[in-house]
């Protein structure tokens, strides 16, 4: 493998011959920002069992204990505050370089931090919504409630079940959101992957969808994925410092 420096100075020439750069985020570029990995030890996910989508809609038992870990990890997300690396994302859709941003994670730190073409797959925390009527709530509201006692909130309007927006296990995909997000990695000519381990779909089909429509990949990301092979470059330092040296390198420091 070449040097930092050789990888970051290639990398530099790719993003600027290229017109069409498309990212796509996991959970490795919020772990700087003190959000959990999904997988990692001690985090929230550890301590909790996972309630599918369809437990959540059948029981209220169900529904109380979701709650409950949904409350521990607004109050690990309260504080987290965009890093480096979605600051460098933010710049080049500036820059006019970034075309669009698709991400699986929920946190909301790339809105934060200012890119505002972002592609949620699995949804957002910072919102609720009545699984009925449709009524949307920003999360705050419905932190309120969970706080003044309640622990399984119901629709005002039409006593509906409320939900986080987010994507639970045994949920479907939002349609327009995949349909969009692979219209965009599919037209890109380089994509950043950024923080995913790739292991699942649809995850593991965006970076071969760009490769397959002639895109160039770099990936940066702490371990091996399993398409490795179709990166013309792969990073395995820390995304805050690869993105960094990259904007600068593209000649603009970050502010
Ligand atoms: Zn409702």
């Amino acid at each position: 493998m070449k040097s930092f420096k050789d990888r970051i100075e290639y990398s530099v020439n790719l993003i600027k011959s290229s017109e069409r750069i498309a990212a796509f985020t996991g959970a490795g570029i919020s772990t700087e920002s003190g959000i959990s990995d999904f997988r990692s030890k001690g985090g929230v996910w550890d301590r909790y069992r996972i309630v599918t989508y369809q437990e959540f809609i059948e029981s209220h038992d169900a529904r109380v204990e979701y709650w409950s870990m949904k409350k521990e990890l607004f109050n690990e997300m309260k504080g987290a505050k965009p890093n480096k690396a979605h600051a460098a994302l933010a710049d080049l859709e500036n820059m006019g370089k970034l075309k669009c941003l698709v991400t699986q994670n929920i946190d909301g730190l790339h809105q934060d931090a200012g890119s505002s073409n972002v592609i949620e797959l699995h949804g957002t925390n910072r919102q609720a919504k009545c699984l009925d009527c449709g009524k949307i709530w920003p999360i705050e509201a419905i932190q309120a409630r969970l706080n003044a006692g309640e622990v399984d909130p119901e629709c005002d309007e039409c006593r509906g079940f409320i939900k986080p927006a987010t994507v639970s296990f045994g949920q479907s995909m939002p349609e327009e959101e995949m349909i969009r997000a692979f219209e965009c990695v599919v037209e890109c000519d380089l994509l950043l992957m950024i923080g995913s381990s790739l292991q699942v779909e649809p995850a593991a089909s965006v970076p071969r969808e760009a490769s397959a429509g002639g895109a160039k990949l770099i990936y940066i990301n702490r371990t091996e994925t399993p398409t490795d092979n179709l990166a013309e470059i792969i990073f395995n330092e820390n995304a805050g410092d690869v993105m960094t040296a990259l904007v600068k390198g593209i000649g603009r420091d970050l502010t």
